[in-house]
């Protein structure tokens, strides 16, 4: 119920109608519930908005599509940009016209057409072990194909986003035919059968199964900070590679409005306190994402680990990248 409508009604209702807590904003979460729900419960316990969280793991899009109007969905979260814009795609989002989002959000974090916005970013960088590889001795990803690391490379499923996106970077800085031969000699390189998700390659570097694998920066922070990981952490170096004459690859999460979005109101509150102060120190402090809101901090882990430059190349491109990255990664069966 819109709340205008609460205001005309709470009179006639008298003592029933209490419109704080008659608000709920229903997500469609791709992320960890587990991620989610404290966010969720300070924004409730803030604004008095419930906030249900159903964990959808695989086929968003497509779920989305089916509910159709009567989708109870009013936000959908998720991580990689191009799940974002196969949503947006799939038509199931409605744009999201609001200042707070647009003063929040760097304006190469959102969709030109306000369909979806990014939340936190991360960066896709290179695991390096402390003992086998010396600093600075990778700094591009162009070298992760050099025959140098033959057997000295692991890493997950080349068909994960997070891979797919890597990948459609590296279409976007040089093209297809160079992109292929660059996940071939990838694919050479490796120590064993990409297997599990990015803190296992950094177990197998530690395990000494392989010196180097490419991982994102926030599960460097899960690791230093879980009792049973913590080693694979610390027998790590973080290396923030660049492409060669530009940066290091970024990716996010991000939120988008659903088309059906039931609560709309509260929906669009949420958002833009997701995009505010207090959720983005959250983001920072308890997933060691990088904050897209300036002037929130990123962790003191994460400072810990320096600075480093940001490829120049728009989220855009490497989410158009997508569909020829992927068929590249199927074509050279990087997993088999
Ligand atoms: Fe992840």
């Amino acid at each position: 119920m819109r709340l205008s409508t609460l205001a005309i009604l709470a009179p006639a209702l008298g003592a029933l109608a209490v419109p704080a807590w008659a608000e709920e904003v229903n997500v469609y979460s791709h992320r960890q519930p587990d991620l989610i729900q404290p966010l969720a419960d300070a924004f409730t316990a803030e604004t008095g908005i419930d906030v249900n969280i159903a964990f959808v793991d695989k086929g968003m899009a497509e779920r989305l599509v089916a509910e159709g109007d009567r989708s109870p969905a009013d936000l959908v979260l998720t991580v990689d940009i191009a799940r974002l814009t196969q949503i947006v795609d799939a038509g199931v989002t409605q744009p999201v016209d609001s200042e707070v989002l647009k003063a929040n959000i760097p304006a190469n974090l959102r969709d030109t057409d306000n369909q979806w916005f990014g939340l936190t970013s991360r960066a896709r960088i290179i695991y390096a072990s402390k003992d086998r590889v010396a600093p600075g001795e990778i700094t591009t990803y162009e070298d992760l194909a050099s025959d140098r690391w033959k057997g000295r490379l692991c890493s997950r499923s080349g068909t994960n986003d997070y891979n797919v996106a890597l990948l459609g970077a590296v279409i976007a800085h040089h093209d297809e035919a160079y992109a292929k031969t660059w996940a071939e000699g990838l694919k050479g390189n490796l120590a064993r059968k990409p297997a599990g998700g990015d803190r296992d390659q950094a177990k197998a570097i530690w395990a000494g199964e392989c010196d180097i694998a490419i991982g994102n920066t926030y599960y460097m922070g899960q690791m230093v900070n879980d009792p049973d990981q913590k080693e694979w952490a610390d027998a790590l170096r973080i290396e923030f590679a660049v492409f060669e004459g530009d940066g290091t690859h970024l990716n996010i999460s991000g939120v988008a409005m659903t088309k059906a979005a039931p609560n709309k109101d509260a929906a669009l509150k949420f958002m833009e306190w997701l995009s505010g102060d207090h959720a983005q120190k959250i983001y920072a402090e308890t997933n060691y994402e990088f904050p897209v809101k300036a002037g929130v901090a990123r962790s003191e882990l994460v400072q810990s680990w320096g600075d480093f430059t940001a490829d120049s190349l728009d989220l855009a491109t490497v989410a158009k990248a997508r569909p020829a990255a992927l068929r590249i990664m199927e074509e050279i069966n990087f997993d088999g």
